[in-house]
This record gives C-alpha cells, sequence and structure tokens, in this order.
C-alpha cells in the first residue's frame, strides 16, 4: 500500500514487525488510507499551538497527522501494547501520549480552563458515551470531530420525528450543532469493519439555562420511548406542565425537539 499514511513503513508491516494483532474487542480498525487521514484533519481545522485531545491513538496515523499540523496533542490510547508501535510512528513529534481508559480518565480536569478540539476514532459504545458525557460536562471542548459507526453518527444528528432521533440528538441538539462531515467506507481501515462509518462534527454552543434538567428529562421519556410522555413523565411533569411547555400530553417524546425538553424543564423550575 503505497500510499499509506505512516510513511514509508505501512500499517500491516508495522503491526507484523511489533508481532501485534488488532483486538476486536476495542474497535482497533486502524485507518490506512491518507486522504481520508487529512480530510478528518481538515475538518477538525486546527493548526499551530491549537490544542487536541485524541482518543483511541491506535497505530498513531491521525494522532501524527494532527502533530504535524502544529497542535498540541494530547493522546489516549487503553491498549499498552501499542505503546512501541506509537513509539516509532510518533518518533519526531511532540505528542503527550497517555496509556489509560479514555472512559475513566479525568479528562474533564485535563482540559479545564484551556480551549479544545477532540478528535476520536472509536467503537460507537464508546465515543457515542463519551461525546455526550464530555458535551456536558467540559465546557472547554469546543469542537468534537468524532468517527463512528454510521449509524451512531445519524443518531447524533437527527432531527425530531427521524426514526433515529432519540437521547444523543437531544444532548447534541442542547450543547451544539452538528454536521455529518463525511462518510467512510470499510476499505480504509486496516482491518476492514463490516460497517460504514461518518465523521460528525459538533460545534459547541453556549449552554442554555437549565441544560441538564432538560436533558434529564429528555432521558427519562426516551427511557420509555413508547409512552405517551404524559405517562413517561408520571410524577415529574403533568399534562398541565406539558401544555404549559407547548408539548402535547399525549406526544412520544421523539416528537419533542431540544426546545420543547428546556421549556418543559422551564415550567417545572
Ligand atoms: N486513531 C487510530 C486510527 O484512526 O487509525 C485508531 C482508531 S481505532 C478505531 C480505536 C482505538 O481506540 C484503538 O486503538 C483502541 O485500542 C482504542 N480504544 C478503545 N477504547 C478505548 C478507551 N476506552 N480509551 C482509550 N482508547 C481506547
Amino acid at each position: 500500500m503505497s500510499g499509506d499514511p505512516l510513511g514509508g513503513a505501512t500499517t500491516a508491516d508495522l503491526l507484523r514487525r511489533h508481532d501485534l494483532r488488532t483486538t476486536k474487542a476495542l474497535g482497533q480498525h486502524f485507518l490506512v488510507d491518507p486522504n481520508t487521514t487529512r480530510r478528518i484533519v481538515e475538518v477538525a481545522g486546527v493548526g499551530p499551538g491549537d490544542r487536541v485531545l485524541e482518543i483511541g491513538a491506535g497505530a498513531g496515523t491521525l494522532t501524527r497527522a494532527l502533530a504535524a499540523t502544529g497542535a498540541r496533542v494530547v493522546a489516549f490510547e487503553i491498549d499498552e501494547r501499542l505503546r512501541p508501535v506509537l513509539g516509532e510512528v510518533l518518533d519526531g513529534f511532540d505528542v503527550d501520549l497517555r496509556f489509560a481508559d479514555a472512559a475513566t480518565a479525568d479528562l474533564v480536569g485535563l482540559v479545564a480552563g484551556g480551549s479544545w478540539t477532540l478528535v476520536a476514532n472509536l467503537p460507537y459504545n464508546v465515543g457515542t458515551p463519551l461525546v455526550l458525557d464530555l458535551l456536558r460536562t467540559a465546557p472547554a471542548i469546543e469542537r468534537f470531530v468524532v468517527m463512528l459507526q454510521r449509524e451512531a453518527v445519524e443518531r447524533l444528528a437527527a432531527p425530531p420525528g427521524s426514526r433515529v432521533y432519540g437521547l444523543p440528538s437531544v444532548v447534541c441538539a442542547i450543547h451544539g450543532e452538528v454536521e455529518v462531515a463525511m462518510r467512510v467506507p470499510p476499505t480504509v481501515f486496516l482491518p476492514r469493519p463490516k460497517v460504514e462509518s461518518a465523521v460528525a462534527v459538533v460545534t459547541r454552543s453556549p449552554a442554555p439555562e437549565l441544560a441538564d434538567v432538560a436533558i434529564d428529562l429528555a432521558a427519562q421519556a426516551f427511557g420509555q420511548r413508547r409512552k405517551m410522555l404524559r405517562s413517561s413523565l408520571r410524577g415529574v411533569a403533568s399534562s398541565e406542565d406539558l401544555a404549559a411547555a407547548g408539548i402535547d400530553p399525549t406526544a412520544r417524546p421523539e416528537q419533542v425537539g431540544a426546545e420543547g425538553f428546556l421549556a418543559l424543564a422551564g415550567v417545572l423550575r
């Protein structure tokens, strides 16, 4: 693969030389297409001095491309076996590499007070909760550039009424704007996943008042997605409260936009 972004050694060679097999459970599908890598870095829009938090460094393809822009990169990787690979790929690049589980590391403390872009290529069962959690708790992360399974990206970006609209869509809509920046075919990864991927960009907006209350209400409502709101929110919001927020009490949660949940939070205050 002459176009391999690692410059010289291909990712396959690299893994072979270090006697490494990828682990499915950790979602280890490494980017091996330079165009896709370049486009993700372009979408991230980072440059000299910018702070970047990368989650899931893998074989370092994206890490290296991000660092090459002059950005100051902190990269997390859970798999210690990748230490020698990353040592080789990132040789000469000033990257703060941390071998830890990003789901339990103190990322909020790490980014506090700064202005950061998060870049991640993760399995959706780690990536989606991480993004939603950091949207709620880490205002210092102003932009999220995340590659996930295509369906997971569609869920983040879904409008009310759509089949895949749910709690992730509400959290994203309350805290920012989501754009589906690109679709990514399985062919750009080693090994190839069975599913298509996509890159979502979430650009943070200032948090509305009562954002957390609104999200908690949405979580309760989507917990019983098929029920009417007057019954899924029984004991929390009456039919009168729902009506006062401009929500039909017989509606189901997928019919209510972020502003509806925010209005309800205001009524219940
Ligand atoms: N960024 C690289 C790329 O684009 O080629 C690797 C992407 S690969 C899809 C995901 C990487 O995330 C794997 O290297 C995996 O070991 C790592 N990973 C999975 N769960 C993680 C977690 N909870 N914390 C940190 N890294 C994790």
